[in-house]
This record gives structure tokens, C-alpha cells and sequence, in this order.
């Protein structure tokens, strides 16, 4: 225990990180009794070896580190201890040192929130303040609340595997289903967090990706403000509903695309598809003009590959262009 003690009382001789792991929980509320919520070591009272209150070391150790760095939830914003009912006063390091609270390099605490945090979140932050400190890189960017901006702006929908089925209005009915999991409680769309993006656990993993609908566990409003859990949020019988509407327009010109896009360029000319695994079904006149004005468009200012016809009309204007040039 000795160099927590120098360092709380500014002796340590060198500079240090303070990383903190778990809510504060609120010491004065047992001035009366005597008694305490965690302890670190020890320290003499009234000539009796006593519990060394956890928050009264990080109070005295806090002005002498070059940087503090609050870990998951619980430090960051207080967390599940700190949800209504809290009855040991808990809350996260902002709360407790304040915002007036600069370390000796002038930074405010840094957080990291996640209820489990993304460990190479951690690890990456961390690599990045130690640079900073030794003077061999930038400060990386925060936001407002003190989180790396580069992992915590995007929001968990912007990156989840799901995406398209929301932006096509199909959505998952019970867990297992493969489709968007809002309708049976994600709150992804307002959450930012990269666990998608980056995976769980060596890029493995990652709340959407094995299941389970996000609830929030990266946010200062964990856990009431997501609540009940596994209940649609109430914006979704907004976003959804949109979605639904011009997703299934949508889904269903992208199948009658699809049906083309699987086809090749001989079957279309025989106008049979050879399949021994199964009957494929020829284009109804209606698609096969549908297609037509579509195949228009799409080579609208190019050449349309085996065409043996003239340069379309705005290709050949532009090399008559260069030409002049
Ligand atoms: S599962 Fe959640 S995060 Fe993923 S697309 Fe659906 S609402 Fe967005
Ligand atoms: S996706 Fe949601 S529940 Fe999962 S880690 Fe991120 S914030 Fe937490």
C-alpha cells in the first residue's frame, strides 16, 4: 500500500494515472455510524487499525495524478448503483471530484463507459493519454462528458449488422429471429457505443451480433432511462412504422432487381436459366418491361457492355470536349 499513500499525499516523486474502476459510493452517509462502503488499506483511528474509505483515497490521490481515467458505467456515470433507489449515494468520478477537477496536466477525468467496456476501448484510450503525457503524441479528442470522441460519437445503429432489415421494415418477432431486434426492445438508433463495429472480445461478438437488442449500458441514463428492458422503445412506433411503410417498396423493387442481377447475360438470351437444383421462373412481360426502361437509365451516359452501336450521345460529346481542350 505504501505508493498509494505517497501518492495521495503527493510524495511519490513520479508522475501516475489514477484508473478507477466502480461507483463512488457516498462516505458521509456513515459519518453517524462510523462505519464504510469499500475500503483500500488501512489508516489509525483513535490508535485502531481502520478501513482506509476507497473515496477518500481517490479524493486526496486525484490532485497529484497526471491524468484520471474512470472505467465502465459504474465510474463513469455511477451506474446500476447509482439507479433510483440508490441508497449508498453513488455516482460517477465527474460527480465526485467535480468539474472544476484538473489533473496536474490539466485534464479533466476521462471516461470510458460500457457495463462491461469494450477492453480494447480501454486499452486504446489509455495508449493514447500515456503518448500525450510523454509527449510523443496529441490529445486525443473528448467530447463534452469526457469520452474518446472517435469511439463514442456514432451511434450503435450507424454500425450494427441489422441496419439494412430496419431500413427495410423487417423486424425481429423473438430473440433468434435474424431480423432488426427495435421492436422487441433495442434502443440502438440513441446509443452510442462501437461495439458492433469493434466486437466484444477480439473483434468477436458485440451485443446485435449474437442477439441480444441494446439497452443502453454505455449512456449516463443506464439503466432507468432504458427501462423496462426488452419492451419496444416508444420512438420506434414512429421510426419503425415509417420504416415499414417504404421499406416494403423498397424491398420489393431491390427483389425484382435482385432477379436480373441473378442472371447472366447467356440466360437472358436463351431466356432459360439451365438449373439442376431447381425451376427458375422466367420475367413476366410486365418485369421484362420494367427492366427495359430500367437498363435505360442505368446506362443513361455509358456504353452498355456488347453494344456494337455509337457512343451514346453524351460520352461522344464529352471526348468531342477533350478533344477541343
Ligand atoms: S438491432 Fe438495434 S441497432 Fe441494430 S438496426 Fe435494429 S434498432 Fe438499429
Ligand atoms: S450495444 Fe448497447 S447494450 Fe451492448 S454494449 Fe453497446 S450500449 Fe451496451
Amino acid at each position: 500500500m505504501e505508493p498509494f499513500h505517497l501518492a495521495r499525499q503527493g510524495k511519490l516523486g513520479k508522475q501516475f494515472v489514477v484508473v478507477y474502476e466502480g461507483s463512488i459510493a457516498d462516505e458521509r452517509l456513515n459519518d453517524e455510524n462510523g462505519g464504510y462502503w469499500v475500503g483500500l488499506g488501512t489508516r489509525m483511528v483513535d490508535g485502531e487499525s481502520q478501513p482506509f474509505p476507497t473515496a477518500d483515497m481517490l479524493k486526496e490521490m486525484s490532485p497529484y495524478a497526471a491524468a484520471v481515467i474512470a472505467i465502465g458505467t459504474c465510474a463513469t456515470w455511477g451506474g446500476i448503483p447509482a439507479a433510483a433507489g440508490n441508497v449508498t449515494g453513488s455516482m460517477g468520478l465527474m460527480d465526485f471530484l467535480g468539474e472544476d477537477y484538473r489533473s496536474t496536466f490539466g485534464l479533466p477525468v476521462v471516461n470510458i463507459p460500457g457495463c462491461a467496456p469494450q477492453g480494447d476501448n480501454f486499452t486504446e484510450t489509455v495508449a493514447a493519454i500515456l503518448m500525450f503525457l510523454q509527449g510523443i503524441g496529441p490529445l486525443p479528442e473528448f467530447d463534452s462528458l469526457g469520452r474518446p470522441a472517435w469511439l463514442f460519437t456514432d451511434t450503435v445503429h450507424t454500425t450494427c449488422t441489422r441496419g439494412g432489415f430496419y431500413e427495410e421494415g423487417t423486424f425481429a418477432k423473438k430473440y433468434g429471429d435474424k431480423e432488426c431486434l427495435v421492436e422487441i426492445g433495442c434502443w440502438g438508433p440513441v446509443v452510442q457505443c462501437n461495439i458492433n463495429k469493434r466486437g466484444a472480445i477480439n473483434h468477436v461478438g458485440g451485443c446485435m451480433n449474437v442477439g441480444a437488442p441494446c439497452i443502453g449500458c454505455t449512456m449516463p441514463g443506464f439503466p432507468d432511462n432504458f427501462s423496462p428492458f426488452y419492451t419496444k422503445p416508444p420512438g420506434t412506433i414512429v421510426s419503425s412504422t415509417v420504416s415499414k411503410t417504404t421499406g416494403y417498396f423498397i424491398r420489393n423493387l431491390r427483389r425484382f432487381s435482385m432477379m436480373y442481377a441473378n442472371r447472366s447475360v447467356i440466360w437472358n438470351k436463351n431466356n432459360h436459366v439451365p438449373s439442376g437444383w431447381g425451376h427458375v421462373e422466367e420475367a413476366s412481360t410486365l418485369q421484362k418491361v420494367s427492366h427495359y426502361f430500367y437498363s435505360k437509365i442505368q446506362f443513361h451516359n455509358s456504353v452498355r457492355p456488347g453494344m456494337k452501336s455509337k457512343p451514346h450521345h453524351a460520352a461522344q460529346k464529352k471526348t468531342e470536349e477533350i478533344k477541343q481542350q
